[in-house]
């Protein structure tokens, strides 16, 4: 079966960073699912999980803004370059999610982190994660709809 999307073309692996903000894992399990099991099917996609934030080409997020991640997170931001690719995974990374109206939670990344791709769902598939990598090699600031996922 031919895949939906495609990051072939790309000059280089692209080397991914995930970053757990926080909450239930359910996105952390989706991420890890794309670069094991569903990579496995799609070997000519050459992208691959990093340890160094830093180096990395695109820093992936999930879980929502916690007050006592927030200092955190800035932190990882400092240590990254500002031009940094960043893709928030989930609707808690989006805007807290489930837990928006809990009291310890600041909102979704991007009041910390300068994110180009929202990628909707609770959690998102290996394919919209798939598709929002390549959203945000190919377009900033764009978000896409998925039926999971309603706006406020
Ligand atoms: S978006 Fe859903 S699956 Fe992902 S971390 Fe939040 S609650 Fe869990």
């Amino acid at each position: 079966m031919a895949p939906s999307v495609s990051l072939a073309g790309q000059k280089k692996v692209i080397n991914c960073f995930h970053a757990n903000i926080g909450v239930c894992n359910g996105c952390d399990l989706e991420v890890l699912n794309l670069f094991t099991s569903f990579l496995l099917n799609k070997q000519h996609l050459d992208i691959q999980l990093v340890r160094s934030a830093k180096n990395a080409d695109i820093l992936l997020a999930t879980g929502s803004l916690s007050r006592t991640v927030v200092k955190k997170v800035r932190e990882l931001k400092e240590s990254i370059p500002a031009n940094k690719t960043i893709v928030a995974i989930g609707t808690c990374a989006i805007d807290g999610g489930p837990w928006r109206k809990s009291f310890n939670i600041v909102g979704g990344i991007d009041k910390v982190l300068n994110v180009n791709c929202f990628v909707p769902g609770c959690p998102p598939t290996p394919d919209a994660i798939l598709q929002g990598l390549e959203l945000a090699f190919g377009t900033k600031k764009k978000q896409f709809v998925s039926h999971l996922y309603k706006e406020k």
